[in-house]
């Protein structure tokens, strides 16, 4: 293997004791920790699951923490009374609503009702144009593009004046994280190509990559001989192909793979990082970062 590897799981942990640090001093300092409510809607055992993975991390790292669970048929007046509540609530800094929301709510309604300033996801339309602004405006980025940039940063792969190639153009991966490699600053100032099912020649834009950003969602489409030798390769696609036993737990789990060819792209790439245990450990990492920023903007420390 030639390529360093990019761990998630390892940058995830300097960045919750950084976080958990700052936390303890702001509270030494303010009397305040930052707090963050997450609304469940129903019984759905993938979001439940999600859920409480984002309450653990929130509570390791020193946040108030609450865990809203409303029945399946709760009106989406009384959603949007409950967000509301929490927008007008002071100890509250980040508001999340689990997706999917049962189909009788419109979602883009009450994402759109979260207040913008506590919308720690980063999708409400008034953070998608600060993160086109750019720079002073940013102040949540969203999570997983979030997470990419500072993986790429961490690694110390330079970024400026890098030709990097973003395959996938969704609003929640593809879209923001090649808006963000173009700003200026830091872990940014790169010439940006976004990539999709209608670009005529992907393998030609792909080699021309020195940072390849795949976030397609089809297994193994990146191939190795599309890699640019010492290229640095963030590989988001999250693919389940199959099944099996845990040797840990002796449960069956799924099988996962990326959007990149691993085993051959990682005697190519200079930089790669794993599925699992690459970007995926990095979203709620950077959900916290949100929260804690969210707070530090409000004591005006930020
Ligand atoms: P999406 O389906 O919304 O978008 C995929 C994009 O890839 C589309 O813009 C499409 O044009 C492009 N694409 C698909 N097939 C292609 C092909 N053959 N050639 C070129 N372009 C192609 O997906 P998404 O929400 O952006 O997620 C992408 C992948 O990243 C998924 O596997 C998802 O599970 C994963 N993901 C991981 C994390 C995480 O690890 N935290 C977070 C978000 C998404």
């Amino acid at each position: 293997m030639s390529a360093k590897l990019i761990k998630g799981t390892e940058i995830r942990e300097q960045i919750l004791e950084e976080i958990t640090a700052e936390v303890a001093k702001i509270k030494e300092d303010h009397g305040k920790v930052p707090g963050l409510v997450t609304i469940l809607v129903g019984e759905n055992p993938a979001s439940i699951s999600y859920v409480t993975l984002k309450i653990k991390t929130a509570h390791r790292v020193g946040f108030n923490e609450i865990q809203d669970t409303q029945p399946i048929d709760i009106s989406e007046d009384d959603l949007l009374a409950l967000i509301d509540k929490y927008n007008k609530d002071d100890s509250i800094n980040g508001i999340l609503v689990q997706l999917p929301l049962p189909k009788h709510i419109d979602d883009k309604k009450i994402l759109n009702a979260i207040d913008p300033d506590k919308d720690v996801d980063g999708f409400h339309p008034v953070n998608v144009g600060r993160l086109m602004i750019g720079g002073d405006e940013v102040k949540f980025p969203p999570c997983t593009p979030a997470g990419i940039q500072e993986m790429i940063v961490r690694a110390g792969v330079e970024t400026s004046g890098a030709e990097v190639v973003v395959v996938g153009r969704s609003n929640i991966v593809g879209k923001p994280i090649a808006n963000m490699m173009v700003q200026k600053g830091k872990g940014a100032n790169s010439t940006v190509t976004i990539v999709h099912t209608r670009t005529k020649d992907l393998a030609a834009h792909c080699k021309r990559a020195d940072i390849l950003i795949v976030a397609a969602g089809v297994p193994e489409l990146v191939k190795p001989e599309w890699i640019k030798p010492g290229a640095c390769v963030i590989d988001v696609g999250v693919n389940r192909v199959g099944e099996k036993i845990s040797e840990k737990t002796g449960k069956k789990v799924a099988v996962l793979r990326g959007d990149v060819d691993f085993e051959k792209a990682k005697e190519i790439a200079g930089y790669i990082t794993p599925v699992p245990g690459g970007v995926g450990p990095m979203t709620i990492t950077m959900l916290m970062l949100n929260t804690l920023k969210s707070l530090k903007f409000k004591l005006g420390i930020e």
